[in-house]
């Protein structure tokens, strides 16, 4: 190694504990989490946190998790995850029980909210909790319009009131797809002034609302990309965390 590189900067691992969970939609369990080693961390807006489960056949892996919000006296997270399927990430949440530990480490995530005359923030139901975190944490006088593709009415959460919101529902149609966010977002009214842009979702359906995004006259270095999940594949095997039985 290079005596003179800089030090890899991760973020610190913690051992928690579940200390609640429970049900906010049919597909979106919150489940909070405790640990001392929590106390005093105020994570910024729409962090998250990396969990090191375990798979099917027992293999290590991480899933990411938004903190939808943090009591920092408390030493205490709330994860909402969503219940699509049976992969590690679902099935954890599915099964959250309090008393059950969980490791992992955080908080990690590179958005940082900086001022714009107003904010655009599109996902699907994955970014649920990030987008509602963002626009709790917006300034009021920065208006935030938000388009998020659920399932159905079912999915649909309350987001702060200063928030303008656009419910796409996909129904029957397959989730990850580009298509129907697309669709809203090229013909939205947006405020004028130069606004900020977000897209949180599957991987390359947000890579392709890029160019909506910019098409709409947001500037390519004022749009935030980050892919949650990947459409047909799991989120990778972790190999990092250690083996602690
Ligand atoms: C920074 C970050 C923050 C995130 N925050 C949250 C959060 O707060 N809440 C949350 O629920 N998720 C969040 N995610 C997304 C979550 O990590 C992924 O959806 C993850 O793949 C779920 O793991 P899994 O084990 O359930 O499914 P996997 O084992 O990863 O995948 C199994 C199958 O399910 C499909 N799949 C994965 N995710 C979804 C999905 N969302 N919808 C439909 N099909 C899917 C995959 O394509 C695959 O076919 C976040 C991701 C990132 C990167």
């Amino acid at each position: 190694m290079n005596a003179s590189a800089p030090p890899v900067r991760r973020s610190p691992t913690h051992t928690a504990h579940v200390i609640m969970a429970g049900d906010l939609t049919p597909r979106m369990r919150r489940v909070t989490i405790r640990s001392d080693s929590l106390v005093g961390l105020v994570p910024r807006p729409a962090q998250d946190v990396e969990l090191w489960l375990r798979d099917d056949s027992g293999r290590r892996v991480k899933r990411r998790y938004t903190i939808r919000q943090a009591r920092p006296d408390l030493g205490e997270l709330d994860l909402d995850v969503l219940l699509h399927g049976d992969g590690p990430g679902s099935a954890w949440g599915a099964a959250a029980a309090p008393g059950d530990a969980v490791e992992f480490q955080g908080p990690r995530g590179k958005l940082h909210l900086s001022s714009a005359a107003w904010h655009l923030l599109a996902g699907d139901e994955s970014a649920l909790p990030a987008i509602t975190a963002l626009c709790e944490a917006l300034p009021p006088h920065e208006p935030a319009v938000a388009v998020i593709e659920v399932r159905d009415r079912a999915d649909e959460l309350t987001l702060p009131a200063t928030a303008q919101v656009r419910w796409v529902h996909r129904a029957s149609s397959d989730p990850g797809g580009p298509e129907l966010l697309a669709a809203v977002l090229r013909e939205l009214s947006l405020p004028p002034g130069a606004g900020h842009g977000y897209l949180m979702g599957e991987t390359r359906a947000m890579v392709t609302l890029r160019s909506v995004l910019e098409a709409r006259g947001i500037a390519h270095e004022a749009i935030f990309v980050k892919g949650y999940w990947n459409l047909g594949r799991p989120d990778r095997i972790a190999g990092r965390a250690p083996d602690r039985g």
